[in-house]
């Protein structure tokens, strides 16, 4: 006689996973398209300023756009707003991300998330012209270190100094 097991797996069948990708950290290497539709990538690492992405495998580009850059997750693409010639020409640097600025796969000590500013906007198809320019900013501050923007090297005290900046600064 074979003792019938209780059925402890009855885990509910997730239908469709749309409903999982709602944060930046879960858009770590999916595919990023510009806005001219070429797909220049995966996102390599992320923090609350900017998605890196990481192109091409033997001669490999880092591309540090800064969030308020992005359009939006489509549940397939993470589509930018920005063209293709726009992310080589301004936003493309030889930096490898610093885990401790950025959220990065394998090094994933990154902390800055517990209440970033700026949510992942979820786009049910892409609409290039019906984007919004959301600049809330959330007051806190409690880590103490020196922040870097990688686009042009200046450094902050804390990261809401580097959210100033990145609004100041129009990267
Ligand atoms: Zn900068």
């Amino acid at each position: 006689m074979q003792p019938t097991t209780p059925d402890k797996t009855s885990l509910p069948s997730s239908p469709i996973s749309s409903e999982e990708k709602r944060d930046w950290i879960s858009m770590i290497n999916e595919s990023v398209h510009t806005y001219d539709d070429i797909d220049i990538g995966d996102v390599y690492a992320v923090s609350r300023n900017f998605i890196v992405v990481k192109r091409g495998f033997v001669n490999v580009h880092y591309y540090y756009i800064p969030i308020k850059k992005v359009e939006g997750w489509d549940d397939n693409v993470l589509w930018l707003k920005i063209t293709e010639e726009e992310v080589k020409e301004k936003y493309e640097r030889d930096t490898i991300p610093d885990p401790n600025q950025y959220f990065v796969k394998e090094y994933p000590y990154y902390t800055g998330f517990t209440s970033y500013n700026y949510p992942l906007p979820i786009i049910v198809r892409r609409y290039p012209e019906a984007y919004e320019d959301v600049t809330k900013s959330s007051p806190e501050k409690n880590v103490p270190r020196i922040y870097k923007c990688d686009l042009c090297e200046e450094s902050f005290d804390s990261e809401d100094e580097l959210d100033k900046h990145m609004d100041i600064a129009k990267h």
